[in-house]
C-alpha cells in the first residue's frame, strides 16, 4: 500500500508559516492585498472565489471579492483591472475563469499587471518561466512542487511523465519539473501507447480531465502518483484522473482526490500574494 500525500495537512502546515511571515510584513506596515473580479453567476467559480477569499482572512491577507454582471463588457473588465493596477494596497489581481463568452480571456490577463499577476497566466510570466526567472510560478504546478518537496521526494534525475498539456496545468507542470531536473515527457491525447510511456515513470502527474483513467496497469510499481484532476459525477462526488482504490495497491506515494493537490492551489496563490506585496513594497 501506498503513503497517502496528505495535501489538506501540508497545506496547513504551509499556510501556518505563511501568517507568521504576514505578522513580519505587518510589523514593517505592510499587509498583502489580493483582488479578485468574478464575472457573471457561475455557480462552482462562486465557490471557489469564496474559499480564495476565507484563506486569505486565515492567514491575514486583504482580499476583495469584486463581483460584477453576466453582461459586463470587457472594457468595463479591463476598466476595473486598471484601476486595481495602480491601487498601492492591491498587490495581487485575480480574474476567476470561465468567463462569459463574449470576453476575450486573453486580453484581459493581459491588462493585469505582471507584478500583480498571482496566477502567473500573464504572457510575460509564463516566458519567465520557461527561462527559470520566475517571480510567481503558477498556483496548481507549485503546489505539487512543495507537495513533493514536502514528503521528501527527489525529482533530480527521475523520470517524470506529465499526461496534459494545458497552458495551466501540464506545460508549467512539465517545465518545473524538469527545472528541478527531472527527465519529463509529456503526454497528450495523441500520444500513441500511453501505458508504455506511464510505465516508465518514477514521478507520475496526471491532469487529463478524465475520471479515474490511470489504472493500476499503467504504473511501475513504486511509482510516485500526482493526481491533478478534479471531475464531478452526476451526484457531485469528486474523482480525480487516477483510479485511486486500483493505483494506491502499487504506487509508493499518492495523492487522493480530494485532499490531495486542490488544497495547494490556493495555498500557493497566497505565496504569491505575499511575493507580490514584497516585490511592489521594495521588500525581498
Ligand atoms: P484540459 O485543459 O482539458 O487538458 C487536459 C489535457 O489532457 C490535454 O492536454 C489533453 O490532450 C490531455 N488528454 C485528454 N485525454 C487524454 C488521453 N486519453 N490521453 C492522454 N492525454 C489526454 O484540463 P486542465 O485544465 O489541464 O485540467 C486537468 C484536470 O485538472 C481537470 O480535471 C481539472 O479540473 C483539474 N485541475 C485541478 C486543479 C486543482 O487545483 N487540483 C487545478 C486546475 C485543474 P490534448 O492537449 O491533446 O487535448
Amino acid at each position: 500500500m501506498s503513503t497517502i500525500i496528505d495535501g489538506k495537512k501540508i497545506s496547513e502546515m504551509v499556510r501556518q508559516e505563511y501568517a507568521e511571515e504576514i505578522k513580519r510584513l505587518a510589523g514593517m506596515g505592510v499587509v498583502p492585498g489580493l483582488a479578485v473580479i468574478i464575472v457573471g453567476d457561475d455557480a462552482p467559480s462562486k465557490i471557489y472565489v469564496r474559499n480564495k477569499g476565507i484563506a486569505c482572512q486565515q492567514v491575514g491577507i486583504h482580499s476583495e471579492i469584486i463581483e460584477m454582471p453576466e453582461e459586463t463588457e470587457q472594457s468595463e473588465l479591463i476598466e476595473k483591472i486598471q484601476q486595481l493596477n495602480e491601487r498601492k494596497d492591491i498587490d495581487g489581481i485575480l480574474v476567476q475563469v470561465p468567463l462569459p463568452k463574449h470576453i476575450n480571456p486573453e486580453v484581459v490577463v493581459a491588462s493585469i499587471s505582471p507584478d500583480k499577476d498571482v496566477d502567473a497566466f500573464s504572457e510575460i510570466n509564463v516566458g519567465k518561466i520557461m527561462i527559470g526567472r520566475q517571480r510567481f510560478l503558477p498556483c496548481t504546478p507549485a503546489g505539487v512542487i512543495e507537495l513533493l518537496k514536502r514528503y521528501n521526494i527527489e525529482i533530480s534525475g527521475k523520470e517524470c511523465v506529465m499526461v496534459g498539456r494545458s497552458d495551466i496545468v501540464g506545460k508549467p507542470m512539465a517545465m518545473l519539473l524538469m527545472q528541478n531536473d527531472g527527465t519529463v515527457t509529456i503526454c497528450h491525447s495523441k500520444t500513441k501507447n500511453l501505458a508504455e510511456i506511464t510505465r516508465r515513470a518514477d514521478i507520475l502527474v496526471v491532469a487529463m480531465k478524465k475520471s479515474r483513467y490511470i489504472k493500476a496497469d499503467m504504473v511501475k510499481p513504486g511509482a510516485v502518483v500526482i493526481d491533478v484532476g478534479m471531475n464531478r459525477d452526476e451526484n457531485g462526488k469528486l474523482s480525480g484522473d487516477v483510479d485511486f482504490d486500483e493505483v494506491s495497491k502499487v504506487a509508493s506515494y499518492i495523492t487522493p482526490v480530494p485532499g490531495g493537490v486542490g488544497p495547494m492551489t490556493i495555498t500557493m496563490l497566497l505565496k504569491n500574494t505575499i511575493t507580490a506585496a514584497k516585490h511592489n513594497h521594495g521588500i525581498e
